[in-house]
Order: C-alpha cells, then sequence, then structure tokens
C-alpha cells in the first residue's frame, strides 16, 4: 500500500451483528468519497468486545460488502489483534497524566449526567478492578473542527465526561482502539454515521495527546424509520438483501439515501455499473444534513 496517498478512508463496523440498510449507507458514503478522491479505502473489524460479537459476523460483513461491490484495498484489520499498540498508546496516556485508573462502579454515580471525576486523584477503592479513564478536563480544550457536512464543531470534553479507555474486564474501549487504529493506517478522512459525532470531540482530544494526525471527519446523516427512530437490530432494520435484484434495488435506494439522485433506470444495473455512476458523481453538495427516512417498501426481497 501506498503511504504517501492523499486520501485514505475506512469502515469499521462493530460486527456486533450482519450490517443492515444504515450501515450500508455509512459504507458506501465512506467508500465513494474514498475513490472519488482517487484515494484508498480499507476495511477494520472493530471486534475489541468479544461478548458482543457472535461468531461468524464479521465474515459476513465482509460478505456483504463484496456482494454489494464495495471492494476493500489491502488486508482488513482487525482489532482483536492489537492489543499491544492500545497498551502503549495508554501507557503514554498515563505518563502525561491524561488517564487514571478508577474502581467506581455505574451504580455509584447513577444519579450524575456524567462520572464526576472521583478517582481522579486517586483510586476510590485500591481492593476492587480497575477502569482506565481519559482525564478529559486536561487535555486539548475546547475541541473545534470542521465537519465537512455540519460544519463548525466545537465542544467542551470536559462537559462529555472521562471516558473509558480500558474496562474493568480488561477489553480496551471504542475510543482509545478507534484513534489508535487510524492513525496506524493512516486515515486522512473518517465518513461514518452522525451517531459517532459527539464521540470525535474525544478522538481528537486523545489525538492531540499522543502527538498524532488529525483525519478530516465527515458524519453522514442517519437514516431513520418512517417514525423517525434510527434504524438499529432492535427497531427492525431490514436485512441487506442477498439475491440479485434486491441487492440492485438496496444499493439505489442507498445512493439515493445519499441524495445523490441517480437515474431511474441504473437502479436495474448491477453493483459494478451503479458504483461506477456513483463514484463518477459523487457530490458531497448534494448532501442534506437531515435525516433520511426510510420508505417502508424496503425489503431483502426487493420486489
Ligand atoms: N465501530 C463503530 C461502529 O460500528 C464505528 C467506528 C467509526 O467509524 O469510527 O459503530
Amino acid at each position: 500500500m501506498n503511504d504517501s496517498v492523499g486520501y485514505r478512508g475506512r469502515f469499521a463496523p462493530t460486527p456486533s451483528g450482519p450490517l443492515h440498510f444504515g450501515s450500508l449507507v455509512a459504507a458506501l458514503g465512506s467508500y465513494l468519497d474514498a475513490r472519488a478522491a482517487r484515494g484508498e479505502w480499507l476495511v477494520r473489524i472493530e471486534d475489541i468486545d468479544p461478548p458482543r460479537c457472535p461468531e461468524g459476523a464479521a465474515s459476513t460483513i465482509l460478505r456483504q460488502l463484496e456482494t454489494f461491490g464495495l471492494e476493500w484495498d489491502g488486508s482488513v484489520m482487525w482489532q482483536h489483534t492489537r492489543d499491544e499498540a492500545y497498551q502503549i498508546a495508554l501507557d503514554q496516556l498515563i505518563q502525561l497524566g491524561l488517564a487514571y485508573p478508577c474502581s467506581c462502579s455505574r451504580k455509584q454515580w447513577q444519579g450524575f449526567d456524567i462520572y464526576p471525576g472521583w478517582c481522579r486523584d486517586g483510586v476510590c477503592d485500591p481492593t476492587k478492578p480497575v477502569a482506565w479513564r481519559l482525564r478529559s478536563d486536561l487535555g486539548e480544550r475546547p475541541i473545534r473542527w470542521d465537519d465537512r457536512l455540519f460544519g463548525a464543531q466545537q465542544f467542551d470534553p470536559a462537559e462529555l465526561g472521562d471516558v473509558v479507555l480500558k474496562r474493568k474486564d480488561d477489553l480496551w474501549a471504542y475510543q482509545l482502539a478507534v484513534v489508535v487504529d487510524d492513525a496506524e493506517q493512516n486515515i486522512t478522512d473518517v465518513v461514518r454515521g452522525l451517531d459517532l459525532l459527539d464521540n470525535t470531540p474525544w478522538q481528537r482530544q486523545l489525538q492531540s495527546a499522543l502527538g498524532l494526525a488529525q483525519p478530516r471527519y465527515l458524519h453522514l446523516p442517519l437514516i431513520v424509520t418512517a417514525e423517525g427512530q434510527k434504524l438499529s437490530k432492535q427497531n427492525l432494520a431490514p436485512a441487506l438483501a442477498e439475491d440479485n435484484h434486491g441487492v440492485r434495488q438496496q444499493l439505489f435506494q442507498a445512493l439515493q439515501a445519499l441524495d445523490q439522485t441517480p437515474p431511474q433506470d441504473l437502479a436495474a444495473e448491477p453493483p459494478s455499473t451503479q458504483l461506477h455512476w456513483a463514484v463518477a458523481n459523487w457530490s458531497l453538495a448534494r448532501l442534506s444534513p437531515t435525516a433520511h427516512r426510510l420508505t417502508p417498501l424496503l425489503h431483502p426481497s426487493g420486489d
């Protein structure tokens, strides 16, 4: 892989189940943005939380990406292999005084919106297992960036709280892993769902503390049900199609969800043809920041 590439994007699913239409749209947006920039597009499987990741889900996701024609560059990165790198980053943060052990349980601070930082100056109960938290009050503040769709952003990470970096059960937390791996993969552009916008301040704070390059961010509007709820496995997000007809239809609908106004006759074309059109015509300017409401006709059989 070429390290001097101008654009490098990624899709980084948590394999907690197969992709649904919402995650297809996120994958597609990130793919098109990368390919339209003649950049690379990588896939990273964020499998740091084995109890949440059923056996086989990751390979299902990779197969789904292939079915929809979303071909990635290089080999897939698996977070379960990255323990050592996360530990090095955590040690660095500890040295900088930006990470601290915390024995408090959720139950103890349930009356607060965010963890009140009781262990900041020493573990409250040294007999208990500890999680490691970020000193959100000490790093760069406020955090500002220009989201490529949502514009100027400003957050005070201290108001978001001392996020967990490593859990009591020794599992790594998303915020640390994502930052270490985006840097390892030289990601220049993060394109993902709007639900992660308010995680970005912690990630940028971590990048600045660890001296890592800061990618650009593009958060994509969420896909919501006709009732306005975020699509998720819980509210029966439509499964992705596997049959030819269904795949073509859903890919077409994903392009519509990204406001790319594909010509109607493209709906009958195979993924390679649809993607060829979509890369050549990708326009962020067309994308509206409002949530896209899913019309109920979407279903796997596609008829
Ligand atoms: N693994 C995260 C998810 O599936 C996404 C991470 C990211 O794109 O930063 O929600």
